[in-house]
């Protein structure tokens, strides 16, 4: 981190810092853990390296594929060097397995494998509690053009394709998890934020039990405890798949 560098946002699970280079910033991923629109309050200890280098080991496979992402590098295990993108106010959930708030809002039993995975936006607006838009609020709120809106479903859709298939190849069950997208300086589409067990559902595909499968925030979420473990579960499979492709 530079002398100049100032805090330019805190959000609830990371810092974002300016750098020498107005085009890139610095994320440092912090311990903290919120839920429920940060009601609940919480530690998990080591979470800020975990995800910040499971994040980087996923932004890589996804790049691989031809995804754009703000991943730069990570100078330090917890620390990320990003692109500086204009963040579209938009959360993109897409769902494999009913799970979370869709089996609250729809009746649908946990663990009904959907035939299609399904994509939803959600407005990223803690004051409101982030509800869920339809496309035409979306559009009414011009929140992104329609140009934008069929590019993040088609690439929600494909970056689901890619991460479904590699998490399956650590054993684990992608259920659902949620992306943000960013313009950068070229006006371009890329993927920012992170992808780690914060922001997806991630079932042990050898457990059948409900509770002990779940390997992600859902542990805090639901008091399951060890959360801790099934975080560097997550980090020790992701290391090891990568390792193997190499
Ligand atoms: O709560 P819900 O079922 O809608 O969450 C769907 C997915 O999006 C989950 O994987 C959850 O961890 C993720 N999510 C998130 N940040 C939010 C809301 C949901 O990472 N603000």
């Amino acid at each position: 981190m530079s002398a100049q560098s100032t805090n330019l946002y805190e959000g609830k699970a990371k810092i974002l810092y300016t750098t020498d280079d107005p085009d890139i910033l610095l994320a440092h991923f912090k311990d903290e853990a919120t839920a429920f629109n940060a009601k609940k309050r919480g530690q998990i200890i080591g979470k800020g390296e975990i995800n910040c280098t499971i994040a980087a080991y996923l932004f890589q496979v996804l790049e691989a594929s031809g995804i754009p992402t703000h991943f730069i590098d990570c100078p330090a295990p917890n620390q990320m060097r990003v692109q500086a993108l204009k963040i579209l106010p938009l959360e993109v959930v897409v769902r494999n397995i009913a799970a979370g708030s869709l089996c609250q809002q729809t009746g649908l039993p946990v663990g009904t494998v959907l035939p299609d995975p399904l994509v939803e936006f959600y407005f990223k607006n803690d004051d409101l509690g982030d509800p869920l838009l339809t496309r035409d609020r979306l559009m009414l709120l011009k929140l992104a053009t329609p140009e934008q809106l069929d590019q993040l479903q088609s690439s929600a859709l494909r970056i689901n394709e890619i991460l479904r298939d590699f998490f399956h190849q650590c054993r684990i069950t992608l259920v659902d998890f949620k992306l943000e997208f960013g313009v950068d300086r070229h006006g371009e589409i890329r993927l920012g934020d992170e992808i780690s067990p914060d922001t997806c559902r991630l079932w042990d595909e050898s457990e059948d039990d409900p509770d002990r499968r779940v390997l992600d925030k859902d542990r805090f979420r639901r008091d399951l405890g060890q959360v801790e473990d099934a975080y560097q579960q997550v980090l020790k499979r992701v290391l090891e798949q990568v390792n193997r492709k190499k």
